[in-house]
């Protein structure tokens, strides 16, 4: 049997679509926007159009892994829950749907865990059981890996880390319609959001972060803040699921800035003891990081053997 899978990311600006070899390497990408207006149908064709492209040129490819952003039931093969992001996408049937468009054995799992299996495949946490992963962007998701599996909870719901409350943080909307909580804080936009209402002026999270680093006063108490609610939350987190390690992904978190440096500190003044040493660390991967765990997803669900 073929060593090759698929692993597609649909994400809420790009789809992208790679094939993934058994050591993790990827051979060849194809990406395209994400119809997120158009419905389910739109954005399954896309993943189509993708697919078959790649497996005209790797005909041997053995099996497709899907990661999506939602709540995912992957023993259903279904989108539970999605934000608006992606329009119709909860309730939609991937797996049935992929399955006859590919003509390829499909499996499915949310995007977060997506990533997460990636950096265990083959990124920061390599060979790692206790896993506690989080990407922070434009939301805040997270998975967490225990004894190698990923938990997934009694609702398919486990690891939402983005929506943990923050105690002094009411005022703050959030995505999900709440408020007070850690990605209505913490997020990329939510952070912009926050300058924005302070100093009137609309900029990205990317220009807050530079003008932070350049002096600007307010956008580092805006970054400052951000990165010191992410990081108690990860230190209280860890505290509560004992992982080996912490690994953090997706835009927000660049090495070396503000945001992540305030994170780290903080990270650590919270730490019981007994996981004092667990490290906190950037993800390895990159944008490929859910490519690779979506294939490593669906080698994990076929019997290729291993030599
Ligand atoms: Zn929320």
């Amino acid at each position: 049997m073929s060593d090759l899978c698929l692993g597609v990311d649909i994400g809420g600006t790009k789809t992208r679509v790679g094939v993934v070899t058994s050591t993790h390497r990827v051979l060849d990408v194809r990406e395209s926007p994400t119809p997120v207006r158009e419905g389910a149908q739109a954005v399954l064709a896309v993943v189509a159009r993708l697919g078959r492209e790649l497996r005209g040129r790797w005909v041997d490819v053995a099996a497709c892994g899907v990661g999506t952003a939602g709540v995912v039931d992957p023993a259903g093969g279904m989108v539970v829950a999605s934000t608006d992001t992606l329009l119709g996408w909860a309730g939609t049937p991937v797996v049935g749907e992929l399955t006859t468009l590919l003509g390829l054995r499909v499996h499915i799992d949310n995007d977060v865990n997506a990533f997460a299996l990636g950096e265990v495949a083959a990124g920061a946490a390599r060979g790692r059981a206790h896993v506690l992963a989080v990407m922070v962007g434009t939301g805040i998701g997270g998975a967490i890996l225990l004894d190698g599996r990923l938990w997934r909870g009694a609702h398919h719901n486990a690891g939402e880390v983005g929506h943990v409350p923050v105690p002094g943080f009411g005022d703050r909307p959030c995505t999900c319609g709440g408020s007070g909580h850690l990605e209505g804080v913490a997020a990329g936009p939510a952070m912009a959001a926050r300058y924005r209402q302070r100093s009137g002026d609309a900029v990205s999270f990317a220009e807050v972060a530079r003008r932070a680093e350049a002096g600007d006063a307010l956008a580092a108490e805006v970054v400052d803040e951000g990165g010191r609610v992410l990081g108690q939350l990860l230190a209280g987190l860890t505290n509560a699921i004992d992982p080996e390690l912490v690994v953090v992904g997706g835009g927000a978190a660049q090495p070396g800035g503000r945001y992540w440096s305030a994170a780290e500190r903080h990270y650590r003044q919270h730490l019981l003891p007994a996981v004092g040493d667990v490290p906190l660390l950037l993800a390895r991967l990159g944008k490929d990081a859910v490519i690779v765990g979506a294939a490593e997803l669906a080698r994990r669900s076929i019997s290729v053997p291993r030599s």
